[in-house]
């Protein structure tokens, strides 16, 4: 495989540390507000990587991190939290806000057909393990306590810009001008590993630590879990472009001050989506979600389809007539695959051929446009037979999970009642403008297999 690398900014053949196996980690979101649809790309473009190396015959380990602490809204030391603006809006405790919008996320994403890291850890669970990072980090001189915080000392280690690209004299512009200088940093690019001294006195995470009660920076958790269950040596690391820098610069900065030698090989990231009106943002008042797309009747699988048509490593820009053309292109394929005839009669002619291309398509630094387009091409090649077809369309959805064979599920006429019974209610409660009651008989049913899907001539339901 081959894999644009930000770290040396080429495209690079892909070695795994051990081999067979990759070990992945993807940073998680902040759950502080439901995931906009621009987070989510950038998570559909981590599924089809790591399905994609399955595909390729690895195993892959994945971990994520659920963000609940330490996040402010400038991805530096600066801003409010975000969890406790959250708290403060919703009027619930962060540990609320933070269950709350996790099995969100995970909702939406089962919805668009990710599938979820075989490890997720919340960062507020792994307290001891940052702590013993950080005082291991200070003994060695990396770090330093200040003014109650303890500080990352980024003049300790070489090539901190390395990852980014970045000029340390133009960063330097920039944050003067943004912000105020935290006085008690040695370098004004010196980074928070773990806050005592804080602006948010109403803080409800807070631990006691060698340094006094406080809270972990939102870097230093990635590095913590990583390193915990992935180990030394980590073969990728993936996130959206923003968490570039200085997130994954202070990753590398932490981990590799703490293991003492270089830490992960392949720096993978997605590129934004973006609205007409620029960059996706949860603050821009009524943002992109899935379930706004489900209200406005598209079947989220058009979003993941619309996303797999470009390469991750392009901008998207997000309209609805773009979502429009995808649907519909989405929905005809899936069409035609249905009028395929089902009765088994596989010829292993071209299986190879086509596999291989499958291949080559995810070994292309992940070209999902040219894995879909192979779809096609099977469907046009008469030398196949409609069973060699499903088989193999069948088979690199695996990757692409595009829901694109409909399994013909038998349907008890009891279920099918309820079904009816159900969506009949939800009707009644959107014409009472109950939309929560709306949105968990629509949940209450998708936990029991049955998906709705709302258009503009009523609700129908699929079996999932
Ligand atoms: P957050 O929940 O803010 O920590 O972000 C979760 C993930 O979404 C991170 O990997 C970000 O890099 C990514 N992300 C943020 N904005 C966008 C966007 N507009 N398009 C694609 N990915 C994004
Ligand atoms: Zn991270």
């Amino acid at each position: 495989m081959n894999i644009y690398n930000t770290l040396t900014k080429k495209i690079e053949k892909f070695t795994p540390n051990e081999e067979g196996l990759v070990r992945m980690y993807t940073c998680g979101p902040t759950v502080y507000h439901y995931a906009h649809i621009g987070n989510l790309r950038t998570y559909i473009f981590e599924d089809i990587l790591e399905k994609g190396l399955e595909y390729l015959g690895y195993n892959v380990l994945r971990v994520m991190n659920i963000t609940d602490v330490g996040h402010l809204t400038s991805d530096a030391d600066d801003g409010d939290d975000k969890m406790l603006l959250a708290s403060a809006r919703e009027k619930k405790t962060v540990y609320e806000i933070a269950e709350h919008y996790t099995n969100e996320f995970f909702k939406d994403a089962a919805k668009l057909n990710v599938r979820k890291p075989s490890i997720v850890e919340k960062a507020s669970d792994h307290i001891d393990t940052y702590i013993n990072m950080i005082q291991k980090m200070i003994d060695d001189g990396y770090a330093y306590l200040s003014n109650g915080n303890v500080y990352f000392d980024i003049t300790r280690v070489n090539d901190y810009y390395l990852l980014s690209g970045k000029n340390p004299d133009d960063l330097m512009i920039g944050v003067r001008e943004t912000v105020e200088e935290d006085t008690h940093k040695r370098n004004p690019g010196d980074f928070v590993l773990w806050f005592t001294t804080s602006k948010f006195e109403n803080q409800d995470m807070k631990w006691d630590s060698p340094w006094g009660i406080g809270y972990p920076g939102w870097h230093i958790e990635c590095s913590g879990i990583s390193g915990k269950y992935l180990g030394e040596y980590l073969d990728i690391h993936c996130g959206g472009i923003d968490n570039i820098f200085p997130h994954h610069t202070n990753e590398i900065a932490q981990s590799e001050a703490y293991f003492g030698h270089k830490w992960c090989n392949y720096w993978v990231h997605g590129e934004h989506l973006n609205d007409q009106s620029g960059k996706m943002s949860k603050s821009k008042g009524e943002f992109l979600t899935v379930s706004l797309l489900e209200e406005k009747g598209y079947n989220p699988l058009s979003y993941r389809y619309f996303c797999l048509n470009s390469h991750y490593r392009n901008q998207l820009t997000f309209s609805w007539e773009a979502l429009d053309s995808a649907e519909n292109a989405y929905n005809k394929l899936r069409n035609k695959i249905k009028l395929l005839d089902r009765t088994p009669n596989l010829s292993d002619k071209k299986l190879d051929y086509y596999q291989d291309k499958f291949k080559d398509a995810i070994g292309n630094d992940l070209n999902t446009s040219s894995m879909i387009t192979l779809v096609y091409d099977v469907l046009k090649d008469d030398e196949l037979s409609d069973f060699t077809k499903l088989y193999l369309i069948d088979d690199f959805d695996k990757v692409l999970s595009l829901g694109l064979i409909a399994e013909e599920k038998e349907i008890s006429s009891e279920l099918e009642e309820m079904i009816m019974v159900k969506i009949e209610e939800r009707n009644l409660a959107k014409k009472n403008k109950d939309f929560a009651l709306a949105d968990n008989i629509r949940d209450e049913l998708f936990q029991k297999g049955v998906k709705l899907i709302d258009s503009r001539d009523g609700t129908t339901y699929e079996l999932i």
